[in-house]
């Protein structure tokens, strides 16, 4: 005798990254295996499932369902409610329902998966060697996506038809390409093509083959990927490096290298257990690892550093031109000096003329400009340096519920952040708000983000600086919003309180190379009490004047100029100094001309003009060619294994209420240590002790007044791993609690989740 259990229905809704990255199939298959009848479909907000069946079926599914959801879903809520059986008869997947003002989580672009690669190397294969391959589990994603909810006709992929082979695997539930919305096979899909400078085809047989001929023989390629173009060099080979510097523009700048292998990137650098770990994610970023002496790849490729970026292929494209060519291969944005980069056939044909020989393009548009994350594990800790491909759009969790805001960001590595209930939303990195290109770039993809997450925001926070393209953005805009002007390092501080969930009042520490202070003065070396409302300006490191404002940055040996005549006297000037003797004769009397009549001087309490002042008195680096090339030099030039831990002195004095940082004893110091010979690696480990003593020594002084024991370190100074490593170190060992950047960029980059997390509790009160 049989005994017919009860039939329950369950309705379901699932929230997360869960449209694109093969769920809908899962459920099936789950639903199939446990007997269960109804059906799954994606809306502009969830995916939502009806299941029926006996209850012990239901429950396990629901289960399983968290538990065994695909790789790349991120499942950030369940819910499931009881309702009346309707007797389904099958399971089915439902066309997706569109609701109006919904939104959902877009998955980011993802790299080739372990089955694809299979496929892609296997001869007998019908996707062998075929660049567009991909499924459920790995691809383009944000970068073809034009809307929600996530289906073919709404990527770029809609130009084209499947063939019957592609259209099978499409509709069959059990295959991996179950809606895998930009299948594609070489019968059907996106195709290579070869072009010369000026954009006439090349005919050949096979577009890898050619190209990686015409890699080896030494020219420069500009190669379209998921979210631009890149320029490709042989990385061993010196003279093709120095051609694509010249042309570029960029004489010092790091340029990141990729590989077929991480056996291969192994004999070029040293890898951790979790640099590994990263490398081989589906996020696949560039990682700043331990360049090996006795590696092939150029010295020009990143002069004076000791990390290399690379990275490993992450598009089939990548993984057959990587393996066909069998050399490390410069892989650099496809763009002039610090315009974003080029995206388009056309565009990257106009813009990249005169740097590229050839171009390989592809006939699948990309929607969104989407650049290489660059990460690097400091204090096993990964970090962020510029967050996009792979991480960006996925959200950061607030840890409070927020308005509708958009935050602008500040100017350099610009990001911006637009909010809706606990999700902040940090575009992918813009760029260098400095021409018209990128401004154009960032309010498009402000517009891409508010559709994609159907936001509308009413509040509008900014950076304090009149000059920044992002505050002119947002003060054009001034009709439609309340605009809510933010200090740049109290958004550094509560930027990284946010990705640490932490909402009450800590000591901040915020070391950059400029931010407009809310006195008008520039402010750099900021110890602040702050909360996600306010702060108080509670310490900072001396004034010194900019002799030359923006030329002081550029040339920092005019710091090093400052800093002595500012707090050594101008007899300190007349000191046979190495960086003395290289400044042209004329330009020092214009300077000492400038610090007396305070003539174009701005005063700054800036740290990064600290570290470039330093290196450049001690003779590492007179002029920069990129953003913190000095100081960053400084920070190579000290040596690994460093036992001596001595440090510098300095003051710490009080002006009304203020604690400042003196410097002069500092000065002092470095320059006897300098007339006794002391080689530069000593001077520079010593700078790095002396600068992570007296935040701890401040915070002391601070927490001693406020009771705080809470230090939120940020601010691009941060990304500096010797002082980092130096500072958390000390702080922890002396029993403060630190906060780090993870996800978050310490640099300008993080700067737009704390104006947005400001500008919301600005209009909480
Ligand atoms: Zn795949
Ligand atoms: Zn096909
Ligand atoms: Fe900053």
């Amino acid at each position: 005798m049989t005994r017919t259990k009860a039939t329950e229905l369950l309705q379901i809704s699932v929230r997360g990254v869960v449209q694109g990255v093969g769920f809908r199939p899962f459920v099936y298959q789950l639903a199939t295996k446990h007997d269960l009848k109804g059906w799954v479909l994606n809306t502009s907000g969830d995916v939502k499932i009806e299941v029926e069946g006996e209850k012990e079926a239901l429950d396990q599914f629901i289960v399983e369902l968290e538990r065994m959801a695909p790789p790349l879903a991120r499942i950030e809520g369940i819910t499931a409610a009881g309702a009346p059986a309707k007797g389904y008869t099958q399971f089915e997947i439902r066309h997706s329902l569109a609701e109006e003002g919904k939104y959902q989580l877009v998955s980011p672009d993802i790299a080739t998966c372990e089955a694809c690669k299979r496929e892609l190397l296997s001869p007998e294969d019908r996707r062998y060697r075929y660049p567009f391959t991909n499924c459920t589990n790995c691809g383009p994603r944000f970068t073809i996506i034009e809307d929600i909810p996530y289906d073919r006709p709404k990527t770029t992929m809609r130009h084209f038809k499947m063939c019957p082979d592609c259209q099978r695997e499409y509709d069959a539930p059990l295959d991996r390409r179950f809606h895998a919305q930009p299948n594609a096979c070489p019968k059907c899909g996106p195709f290579l093509e070869l072009t010369d400078s000026d954009g006439r085809t090349i005919a050949v047989e096979d577009v890898i083959t050619e190209a990686s001929r015409l890699l080896k023989e030494g020219k420069i390629l500009a190669i379209k990927g998921l979210g631009g173009f890149h320029l490709a060099c042989d990385a061993t080979n010196g003279e093709a490096i120095q051609t694509l510097r010249d042309r570029k523009r960029r004489s010092y700048k790091p340029l990141a290298i990729m590989l077929a292998t991480l056996e291969q990137i192994k004999e070029h650098c040293f890898v951790s257990v979790e640099e590994e770990k990263l490398l081989t994610s589906p996020e696949c970023p560039i990682l700043l690892l331990r360049w090996k002496d006795g590696s092939s790849v150029s010295r020009k490729v990143a002069p004076e550093l000791k990390y290399l970026g690379v990275m490993l292929p992450y598009t089939p494209l990548h993984h057959v031109l990587l393996r066909k060519t069998g050399l490390p291969l410069v892989m650099t944005s496809g763009n002039i000096s610090e315009e974003p980069i080029a995206k388009d056939n056309d565009e990257a044909l106009r813009r990249l003329k005169g740097i590229a020989d050839f171009f390989v393009v592809h006939n699948r548009d990309i929607h969104a400009r989407y650049d290489d994350t660059v990460a690097f594990v400091g204090r096993g800790k990964m970090q962020l340096a510029r967050r996009a491909r792979g991480y960006a759009p996925y959200p950061i969790h607030l840890p409070f519920r927020a308005k509708e805001i958009l935050a602008c960001g500040a100017e350099l590595k610009n990001t911006f952040c637009v909010t809706r209930e606990d999700h902040a939303f940090i575009s992918q990195h813009i760029g260098d708000m400095e021409n018209l290109e990128t401004l154009e770039h960032f309010a498009n993809t402000i517009e891409l983000y508010q559709k994609l997450f159907r936001i509308k925001p009413q509040i509008l926070a900014h950076d304090l600086h009149p000059e920044y393209l992002s505050t002119k953005y947002a003060k054009e805009r001034a009709g439609e919003f309340t605009l809510v002007p933010v200090q740049h390092h109290h958004a550094h501080i509560v930027s990284c309180m946010v990705e640490n969930g932490v909402q009450e009042p800590v000591i901040g520490v915020a070391f950059d190379g400029t931010g407009y202070g809310s006195d008008g003065t520039i402010w750099g070396g900021e110890f602040l009490i702050a909360d996600f409302k306010g702060f108080e300006r509670v310490g900072h490191l001396e004034y010194v004047p900019l002799p030359g404002a923006a030329a002081a940055i550029e040339r920092p040996y005019r710091m090093a100029f400052s800093y002595l005549s500012t707090l050594l006297g101008k007899s300190a000037l007349d000191r046979e100094l190495p960086f003395l003797r290289n400044i042209d004769q004329y330009e020092k009397e214009v300077m000492k001309r400038q610090l007396e009549k305070k003539i174009n001087c701005p005063m700054t309490s800036s740290c990064g003009r600290l570290f470039d002042g330093v290196s450049a008195l001690i003779g590492i680096r007179a002029r920069v060619d990129y953003e913190a090339q000095a100081a960053i030099e400084l920070e190579m030039a000290a040596p690994d294994d460093f036992q001596d831990t001595d440090s510098y002195p300095f003051s710490i004095a009080e002006q009304d209420g203020v604690k400042v940082v003196k410097l002069s004893e500092l000065f002092q110091a470095i320059i006897h240590d300098l007339d006794n010979g002391l080689p530069v690696s000593t001077i520079s480990a010593r700078f790095h002790h002396t600068m992570a003593r007296m935040v701890a020594d401040m915070c002391h002084r601070i927490a001693a007044e406020r009771g705080l024991r809470t230090v939120a370190l940020s601010g691009g100074v941060f990304q500096n791993r010797l002082l980092l490593k130096l500072t958390a170190d000390l702080l922890e060992k002396e029993g403060f609690v630190v906060l780090t950047h993870s996800l978050v960029p310490t640099n300008d980059g993080g700067i737009s989740l704390g104006q947005a997390t400001i500008a919301n509790f600005v209009f909480s009160n």
